[in-house]
């Protein structure tokens, strides 16, 4: 029987590493919960035939697994160079421009006409990850005359970061749009926007989407973490995407982003996922170093819904080794006391809905009695979302007629996803979760759950019973509403 033991959940993203069906399998025995396909590398075929491979897989193993699809964004690339790379002194001039022609020692082309109207004298231009930084001097329409700030190899289409501007860039690019309703039509369930900007990028995202996955912005860029809250109110879920992240901020600024941005996704009880560079000796090593399991403590620590891996499980020499790891580590943290107090002095208490008040409740509930589960019903998963922010001490099993919310579910801390057939009285509600809390070896016979759902059933946002009842299904008697 298959349970995990932790309540943070593991999202692997796969690459040429791990795309046969065997190392995805591997994956996910090992404690991946959501697959990442990127958009930014690999052809529709290769995802095509990855989205396929989790699917079956999700047959084979009888439980929802979910798929996260990030999209590549309005990531800036200068054009090629006559010799492939330059060399760039520190305190040479260098050029960029909308010219056509190669680049060379002095220019290289630009080919994005809004970062010439939206830079300013004095701003920073970083190239290569962050590499090398230059600085404008001088601007036209159609080029920035710049002055090396610190040297290095530039090459063919070099990523570009301009981190101190808001870009008048539309959010999605053709190619985004493209991907976006490719992926929608395959099926995914969570959508990620990379260089988000504005809560209205967020928006643009969701009429394309329309309804059929959750959007997650990713959190890359300065102007985002200024507009966090509008962004976090857009959004479904926020990753803490550390990589760029620490090419547009120093790096010392991101472990205090890191923790405001897990903590007020756990205010609103949104998912949010810790990502980058989390077990990047991996990609080479069998084991990681002290520092990166310690950053993933950290992260678990602080209550992220979800720590990721990037190309450790994507294109690295170790992906099942990585998973197992995160895994290992999880299941560590978790197990100590201090996590627990850590975890229930950072709980931000909020009564003001009947749901709310009920997770609350039943949270309460399992802290006095000895139950050894609670089993939400939900249709949204607005329930149980509101039960995980409630974080309790025993496992959530969050029952859902609702495949799609199942896998979307998958994504927050601590909800076991289970498909149950739909319900119409509440007695069968009961039964359903008791038998669902055996079959999937959270009690036995002896033991207690709680349960919660709402009446009348199939109407989403009706969360108002709560109930303690026996696993056994003999004993459970009727009673109650209908
Ligand atoms: P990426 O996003 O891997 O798509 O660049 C994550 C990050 O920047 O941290
Ligand atoms: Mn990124």
């Amino acid at each position: 029987m298959l349970r995990r033991n932790r309540n943070v959940k593991i999202v692997a993203t796969l690459g040429p590493a791990s795309s046969s069906y065997e190392i995805i399998r591997e994956l996910f025995l090992a404690g991946a919960d959501v697959f990442r396909l990127n958009m930014s590398h690999g052809t529709h075929e290769d995802i095509r035939r990855r989205h396929e491979m989790i699917r079956d897989l999700e047959v084979e193993m009888d439980r929802p697994i979910s798929i996260l699809a990030d999209l590549q964004g309005p990531k800036l690339r200068c054009g090629v160079f006559a010799n492939g790379s330059e060399m760039l002194e520190e305190g040479a001039p260098f050029r960029f421009d909308l010219e056509k022609a190669e680049g060379d020692a002095t220019r290289v082309s630009l080919p994005h006409p809004e970062i010439f109207q939206a830079l300013e004298i004095g701003s920073t231009l970083l190239v290569n990850d962050g590499k090398i930084r230059l600085r404008v001097r001088d601007l036209s329409e159609s080029h920035a005359d710049c002055v090396v700030e610190v040297g290095g190899e530039i090459s063919n289409r070099k990523g570009v970061n301009v981190p101190d501007v808001v870009l008048p860039l539309a959010a999605l690019s053709e190619k985004d749009r493209k991907d976006l309703e490719f992926v929608c039509a395959l099926g995914v369930d969570w959508l990620a926007l990379s260089f988000v900007q504005r809560g209205k990028d967020v928006e643009e995202a969701r009429e394309l989407a329309r309804g059929r996955a959750a959007i997650l912005s990713k959190i890359e860029k300065p102007a985002a973490v200024k507009a966090f809250d509008e962004i976090l109110e857009a959004s479904d879920g926020i990753m803490v995407a550390r990589g760029d992240l620490g090419v547009e901020l120093p790096v010392q600024a991101l472990p205090p982003i890191q923790k405001r941005l897990v903590r007020k996704c756990r205010r609103v009880g949104k998912p949010v996922i810790v990502a980058t560079q989390m077990m990047e000796s991996m990609i080479s090593s069998p084991v990681p170093t002290r520092a990166e399991v310690s950053d993933v403590a950290q992260a678990i620590y602080e209550g992220a819904d979800a720590v990721m891996l990037s190309a450790e499980s994507a294109a690295g020499e170790y992906p099942v080794e990585a998973v197992e790891t995160m895994n290992n580590v999880a299941e560590s943290v978790e197990s100590d006391e201090t996590y627990r107090q850590i975890i229930e002095a950072s709980r931000t208490p909020s009564k003001q809905s009947v749901g709310e008040a009920i997770t609350a409740a039943a949270r309460e509930v399992a802290e006095t009695t000895d139950v050894k589960a609670i089993c939400c019903f939900t249709h949204s998963g607005t329930t149980a979302s509101l039960m995980s922010r409630e974080k309790p001490r025993v496992p959530i099993l969050a029952l859902t007629p609702k495949p799609a919310t199942a896998r979307r579910l998958n994504l927050t801390w601590g909800l076991h996803c289970v498909v149950t057939p739909e319900v119409e009285r509440f007695k069968m509600a009961v039964v359903s979760a008791a038998r669902a809390a055996k079959a999937h070896g959270f009690g036995t016979d002896k033991d207690f759950i709680v349960v919660t759902a709402g009446v009348p059933f199939n109407t989403p946002g009706s969360t108002n019973i709560l109930r303690v009842a026996p696993v056994d299904e003999k004993k459970i008697v009727d009673g109650g509403p209908e």
